[in-house]
C-alpha cells in the first residue's frame, strides 16, 4: 500500500495556522435527535465559522504558511463558493491578492457573497472542471499565484482535519462520526484525525443521491465521473478528478460507509436544523442530520458527532423552511 497523502502530524503542524483564522466551533447537543437514535448526538458547527462553512480551515492551512514571495503572487483557485469564500477571506486578512474561478451554475447568493470580498471573480464555463483548468493554467504561469486545491492538496486536507482532532478532543469516547462528502477534503482530514486518535470510531460519509461521484467512485474501484445534477446540497456537487490520488484512497481505507440521501431528507434536515435548533443550515450541511432523521446510518455504540459543515443556504430557502411546518411531528411519527 502506497502512504496515504496526509498524516495526523500534517494535521499537528496545520493546526496553529488554522487557529490563526478559524474558531473551534462547539459540539452542540441535540436531544430530539439523540433521544430518536438513542444514543447522544453533537452537533459539530462548522456552520459557524467566519465565512459560513468548515473550509476556511484548509484555506488557512496552505495561505497563512506562504512565504513572501510566494504571498506577494497572491492565490487562486476554483470553487462552488464556500471554498472561494474561504479562499477570499484568508487572502483578505493576510493583504495577498485572491482570483477566484466559478463555474456558471453557482447560485446567485454565493456570488453575491463573494462580491463582498476583495477578490477578482472569473465565471470560467459550465462546469467545475473547466474552472478548475482556468485556475491550474494561471498558477502554471511564470510567477503566477499559488493554487488553493480543495481536494487535491494535502496541505489543504491537513487543515480539514483540524476539525477531526477538536471533536476527538470534546468528545473523548466518540462511537460514530458523520461527515457531508462531495470531493472529499473535509472526510480525508477528519478520517485521518479520528483514525488516529479514536480508532475505534465509526467514520461514515453522506452524500446527495444525484451526481455523488465518491460514491460512484467507490463501487466502480476507482474514481468516475458523473454529470452533475441540481440539488439542494449544492456545496456537495462536483467530480473528485480522474486522477485522484488524495481523497480517494484515503475515504477508500478509512470510512467505513458512505450513504446517500434524498432532496427531501435533505429539506426535512435542514428543517430540523432551523425548527429545532433555530440553526440555519445549507444542504450539504445538513446532509449529516438528515441521514439520521431518515434512519440511513448503522451507528456504533457511543456519542455520535455530527459535522453540520456550512451555512450558506439562500435566504428565500431559510424563509421557507421556517414557515414548512411539517402536518405529523417531524419524523417522530416515523
Ligand atoms: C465543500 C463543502 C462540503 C464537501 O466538502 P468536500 O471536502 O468537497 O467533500 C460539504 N459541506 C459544505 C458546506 C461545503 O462547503
Amino acid at each position: 500500500m502506497t502512504a496515504l497523502a496526509v498524516t495526523i502530524e500534517d494535521i499537528r503542524a496545520a493546526r496553529p495556522f488554522v487557529e490563526q483564522m478559524a474558531i473551534r466551533t462547539p459540539l452542540k447537543p441535540a436531544p430530539k435527535l439523540s433521544a430518536r437514535v438513542g444514543r447522544p448526538v453533537h452537533l459539530k458547527l462548522e456552520s459557524l465559522q467566519p465565512t459560513g462553512s468548515f473550509k476556511i480551515r484548509g484555506a488557512a492551512a496552505k495561505i497563512v504558511p506562504l512565504t513572501e514571495d510566494a504571498r506577494a503572487a497572491g492565490v487562486v483557485t476554483a470553487s462552488t463558493g464556500n471554498h472561494g469564500r474561504a479562499v477570499s477571506y484568508v487572502a483578505n486578512a493576510l493583504g495577498l491578492s485572491a482570483t477566484i474561478c466559478l463555474s456558471e451554475h453557482v447560485p446567485a447568493g454565493k456570488v453575491d457573497a463573494l462580491a463582498g470580498f476583495d477578490c477578482t471573480l472569473d465565471i470560467a464555463g459550465p462546469s467545475q472542471d473547466a474552472a478548475f483548468e482556468r485556475a491550474t493554467a494561471m498558477s502554471q504561469a511564470p510567477g503566477g499565484p499559488t493554487l488553493v486545491h480543495s481536494i487535491l492538496d494535502p496541505v489543504v486536507l491537513a487543515g480539514q482535519g483540524t476539525c477531526g482532532v477538536e471533536i476527538c478532543e470534546d468528545l473523548a469516547d466518540v462511537g460514530t462520526v458523520i461527515v457531508p462528502v462531495s470531493g472529499g477534503g473535509l472526510m480525508a482530514g477528519v478520517a485521518t484525525a479520528v483514525t488516529a486518535l479514536a480508532p475505534d470510531a465509526r467514520l461514515v460519509g453522506v452524500s446527495m443521491e444525484g451526481g455523488a461521484a465518491m460514491h460512484a467512485s467507490l463501487r466502480a474501484g476507482h474514481p468516475v465521473e458523473l454529470p452533475e445534477v441540481d440539488t439542494l446540497a449544492d456545496s456537495l456537487q462536483g467530480g473528485i478528478g480522474l486522477d485522484n490520488d488524495t481523497t480517494f484512497p484515503i475515504v477508500r481505507e478509512l470510512v467505513d460507509d458512505l450513504v446517500l440521501v434524498t432532496e427531501d431528507e435533505i429539506w426535512a434536515g435542514m428543517r430540523h436544523a432551523l425548527h429545532e435548533h433555530r440553526l440555519v443550515l445549507e444542504g450539504a450541511g445538513a446532509a449529516g442530520i438528515a441521514a439520521l432523521l431518515a434512519d440511513r446510518i448503522e451507528l456504533a455504540d457511543g456519542p455520535v458527532a455530527v459535522v453540520c459543515s456550512g451555512a450558506n443556504a439562500e435566504l428565500d430557502q431559510v424563509a421557507r423552511l421556517a414557515t414548512d411546518v411539517p402536518a405529523v411531528a417531524e419524523g417522530w411519527a416515523g
